[in-house]
C-alpha cells in the first residue's frame, strides 16, 4: 500500500523534523518548555497510534505487566533527575562556569551560529553518553542499574524512560558536566535535553518504519533493537544515544539486513515490582553470584 510505504519512510524524518522545529519556535518565542512539552505530546500521540495501525513487531503489542514500573521509572529517572539538575545543579552550575566563558577564558565557540553549537553540543555530549553507556555494559557494577533497562520484553514508547534514576544520573552528570565545562550556554543545553528526549521516543517505537542512510548518523528503531538482543554479538554493539559517531570511531556499529530477534531482555531474572527493581542493584546476592558465575565470553550473565 501506497500509503504505508510514505509512512514507513517518512515518519521519523518527518516527525523529528516538526519535533525540532516546534522546539525552535518555543526557544526563538522564550517558551523552551511550553513548546518542549506540545512536541513531545505530538510526538508520543503519534507514535502511539502509528504502533497500533503498522507495528513492527506484532507480538510486542501485548501487555508485558511492566506499564506501572516503566511509568514509575520514567518519573523517577527523568523526573527527579532531570529536575533536580536543571532547576538545581545545572542552573548554579551553568551560573559559576558561564561567566569564566564570557570573559573569553571558556573554549566554547559562543561566537558560531547557534545551529553550529547545538551540533558540536550534541556532538562532544555525545562521546560521553556512549562512554557512560558503554560502561554499563561492560564494568558489572554499572550493569546492576543498566539491567532495569534491559530486562524489558517488547519495546514501544512506554519504556523509553525506563531506567533506574541513578543510571540516568550517571550518564546526565557525565554529558552535561562536559558542556558546562567546556563553557557550552544553557541554549546548547537545553537543546542537547530536548533532541535526547525526541530520538529516544523514538528508539524505542514499535513502529514498521525504514531508513536507510538515516541510521549510518542517528540512532534508529532499526539500531536500538539490536542493541535489546539478548545475542552480545548483536546486544553490546549501538551504545550511541543520539547519533552513531562514536560508535563507528570505537567499531561498535551493528546492523544487518535482517529482522532483529523478537525474543529480547536479559538472561538473569529481574524482580516484577518497582520497589524491587530499585533495590535490584544493591543485592548483596548480585556481587556473590557475579563472582561465581561470570564467564569471560558473556558477562552479562550472572
Ligand atoms: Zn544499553
Ligand atoms: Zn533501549
Amino acid at each position: 500500500m501506497a500509503i504505508k510505504s510514505i509512512l514507513r519512510w517518512g515518519s521519523w524524518p518527518f516527525l523529528f523534523g516538526c519535533c525540532l522545529a516546534l522546539f525552535a519556535y518555543g526557544m526563538h518565542i522564550g517558551q523552551p518548555i511550553l513548546y518542549f512539552n506540545l512536541a513531545y505530546v505530538f510526538l508520543a500521540l503519534t507514535l502511539f497510534f502509528l504502533e497500533r495501525f503498522m507495528p513492527h513487531e506484532r507480538e510486542w503489542l501485548g501487555a508485558d505487566g511492566q506499564l506501572w514500573q516503566d511509568l514509575a521509572h520514567t518519573l523517577s529517572s527523568k523526573g527527579l533527575v532531570q529536575g533536580l539538575l536543571v532547576f538545581g545543579g545545572v542552573i548554579g552550575l551553568s551560573a559559576f562556569l558561564t561567566p569564566a566563558a564570557e570573559a573569553g577564558r571558556g573554549i566554547w565557540p559562543r561566537e558560531w551560529p547557534m545551529a553550529a553549537q547545538v551540533i558540536l553540543g550534541v556532538v562532544s555530549a555525545e562521546f560521553m553518553l556512549y562512554l557512560a553507556h558503554r560502561m554499563g555494559h561492560r564494568w558489572p557494577p554499572m550493569w546492576a542499574f543498566h539491567a532495569i533497562h534491559h530486562s524489558v520484553k517488547r519495546l514501544w514508547i512506554v519504556n523509553t524512560g525506563r531506567f533506574h534514576f541513578i543510571d540516568s544520573l550517571i550518564s546526565i552528570v557525565m554529558a552535561l558536566g562536559l558542556l558546562l565545562v567546556l563553557g557550552a550556554p544553557m541554549e546548547v543545553v537545553k537543546w542537547l535535553s530536548a533532541v535526547t528526549a525526541f530520538i529516544g521516543m523514538l528508539t524505542h517505537c514499535n513502529v514498521d518504519m525504514k531508513f536507510g542512510p538515516i541510521s549510518w548518523f542517528f540512532n534508529t528503531p532499526e539500531l536500538h533493537r539490536w542493541h535489546h538482543s539478548k545475542d552480545l554479538r548483536e546486544g553490546d554493539k549501538n551504545f550511541g544515544e543520539n547519533i552513531m559517531l562514536w560508535d563507528w570511531v570505537f567499531r561498535s556499529y551493528f546492523n544487518e539486513d535482517r529482522r532483529p530477534p523478537v525474543d529480547i531482555g536479559i538472561k538473569q531474572a529481574m524482580p516484577v515490582a518497582f520497589r524491587h527493581q530499585l533495590m535490584y542493584p544493591f543485592r548483596r546476592n548480585y556481587y556473590h553470584g557475579l563472582r561465581d558465575k561470570r564467564t569471560e565470553k558473556d558477562p552479562h550473565i550472572f
